[in-house]
């Protein structure tokens, strides 16, 4: 029979110690929300009482599928139980569970605590049966334990067996520093079961060695059942053990696979690729391409004779099925592409072609003969299939674009300071109809952009929730004849994104094609206008 493993995510709290990551509540119910929906099996969300933020969080939400969690310190050497405002906070919160964190390194309990051990121990009991008391679940945080167990063996396990006889349901091991490695974490957690058993330890697992996910899987081997991390790694220096990673790990491998079972289903799992780009928007940043298993790369192949051997058997080069978390093959079209590549590509686009037809070669020189002058398709994927349905089929012609003009002014204000403007004004033909608009930025893409978005007549509706998310320049040969690629990406307001690119010696040029080509892309995809061999495509909504 399978054993039951238990994920604890601390995104709300061991990932908010992240630079530059700062939750306000409604991220914290997003993310929550977002936890849940994975199958996480408890949530924790943050520290009561600390701050205002966190306050008010545990104030307003309650989870309803995961066991909430609050996190706060044992209580304080030398007062008790009572007389700790802080812990009483903690215990107050109106949550299923409370993690406490205590010292398991002599060295902290001295240094930091100025205490003695004995007096360490007494506060790890007092605090756990005073959580039990409250009629909450108990979890003690062993900070810093694979290093205080290497300084001082003894008291790291009295540590970990005074929390466990006080009534902890779980005992967490924690790798606080995050240089433990994965041969170390199975001696010291074989030898904790020894007082603890495996089935009330947790494992706590950073990524300072590229290690937290190998850590947090040899705990589980030598005997853990709760293993904590947060969504996409999120945590302070190189990060926590990743939720993302080791739930479709736990799922698809085989060896964990029949051995545990987690309460994450097979729905769920399918749902962990859109999970984890979601968590990145919120973090207002790009997902991560290389991502295990849920990154835009994690099933890409460039290579013609892969790409060729993947069409005729994925399982050649894919170590898992990319549809069971919600990812998709991906085989590029790029300079080495090869016919199967195109063929492929076309294919997953819903563009229907017989593999002998005579178009079929020239689309493979175009995008050849394009990709040499530094088009970069593989990274765009919505102007290749712009390009291939305009040669294959069909691109209705939305919009026309006249003329554009952009004046960048550096000039004094009436303040006295020294400010730079832009104003473009763009004038595009719609349905025989002339338009002219202008737009202000603070550089001259802004301005072409705004002036660009400003009215496309019948078609303005369809292009309001269009937002540009990120653009990159690369300057790809140095001297006198310099071309600049601009890589555009793009998202609407159901969370829809696609890539677009333009090339040009003109920066300005280079990034009107991709914004024309974004533009032009969304409108394909709204399915506006299209004739009835032009079926409006669907979005890839990841
Ligand atoms: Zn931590």
């Amino acid at each position: 029979m399978a054993e039951r493993l238990y994920l604890f995510d601390t995104t709300l709290r061991d990932g908010a110690q992240t630079p530059g990551v700062d939750f306000s509540v409604e991220d914290k119910i997003l993310i929550t929300q977002l936890v849940e929906k994975l199958g996480i099996d408890y949530v924790e969300g943050g520290w009561p009482g600390a701050n205002p933020v966190d306050s008010e969080f545990f104030a307003k939400k309650r989870t309803k599928t995961s066991r909430f969690t609050a996190f706060g310190m044992t209580r304080r050497p030398g007062r008790s139980v009572s007389n700790d405002p802080g812990l009483a906070a903690v215990l107050d919160a109106a949550v299923d569970a409370v993690c406490l964190v205590a010292k398991s390194w002599d060295f902290h309990v001295k240094v930091a605590l100025g205490t003695t051990l004995e007096e360490n121990l007494t506060g790890i009991r007092d605090s756990v049966e005073a959580v039990v008391a409250c009629g909450r679940e108990a979890m003690i945080d062993c900070e810093h334990f694979f290093d205080g167990y290497k300084a001082n063996r003894e008291h790291a396990l009295d540590c970990a067996r005074t929390a466990y006889e006080a009534g902890a349901r779980w005992v967490v091991l924690c790798d606080t520093n995050g240089g433990t490695l994965p041969h170390e974490i199975s001696e010291i957690v074989s030898d904790v079961t020894n007082v603890v058993p495996g089935d009330h330890l947790g494992i706590h697992a950073h990524d300072d060695t590229c290690h937290a996910v190998a850590n947090s899987l040899a705990a589980v081997e030598a005997g853990v059942r709760q293993i904590q991390g947060t969504l996409n790694g999120l945590g302070e220096r190189c990060g926590n053990a990743n939720l993302v990673t080791l739930v479709a790990t736990l799922k698809l491998k085989p060896w964990y696979a029949e051995r545990f079972e987690i309460g994450v289903s097979d729905a769920q799992l399918k749902q962990l690729t859109a999970i984890s780009h979601h968590f990145d928007e919120i973090l207002n940043r790009a997902p991560n391409r290389q991502a295990p298993y849920v990154g835009q790369s994690a099933f890409a192949t460039k290579a013609g004779l892969h790409a060729s051997a993947i069409v005729k058997d994925p399982t050649t080069y894919e170590h898992v099925d990319p549809e069971l978390v919600g990812n998709r093959r991906r085989v590029l079209v790029s300079d080495q592409a090869g016919r199967s590549n195109l063929l492929a590509e076309l294919e997953r686009l819903g563009i229907g072609v017989q593999k002998d037809d005579p178009r079929l070669p020239r689309l493979l020189d175009e995008v050849k003969r394009r990709e040499a002058e530094g088009y970069a398709y593989e990274a765009a994927d919505a102007s290749f299939e712009l390009l291939a349905r305009r040669l294959l089929g069909h691109v209705p012609a939305f919009f026309h674009v006249d003329s554009f003009r952009v004046m960048v002014e550096r000039r004094h204000n009436a303040m006295g300071d020294l400010v730079t403007v832009s104003e473009a004004v763009v004038k595009v033909t719609v349905d025989g109809e002339r338009l002219m608009s202008v737009g202000e930025g603070n550089g001259p893409v802004n301005a072409l952009d705004m002036a660009l978005r400003k009215d496309l007549g019948r078609f303005q509706a369809h292009i309001e929730d269009l937002e540009l998310v990120d653009y990159k320049v690369r300057i790809l040969n140095g001297g006198t004849s310099a071309t600049t690629r601009v890589l555009i990406e793009s998202r609407d307001g159901e969370g829809n994104r696609w890539s677009t690119v333009g090339v040009s010696p003109n920066i300005v040029d280079a990034s009107f094609q991709a914004l024309v080509d974004s533009i032009t892309f969304k409108l394909l995809c709204s399915g506006v206008a299209a004739s009835p061999e032009d079926r409006p495509r669907k979005l890839a909504s990841v």
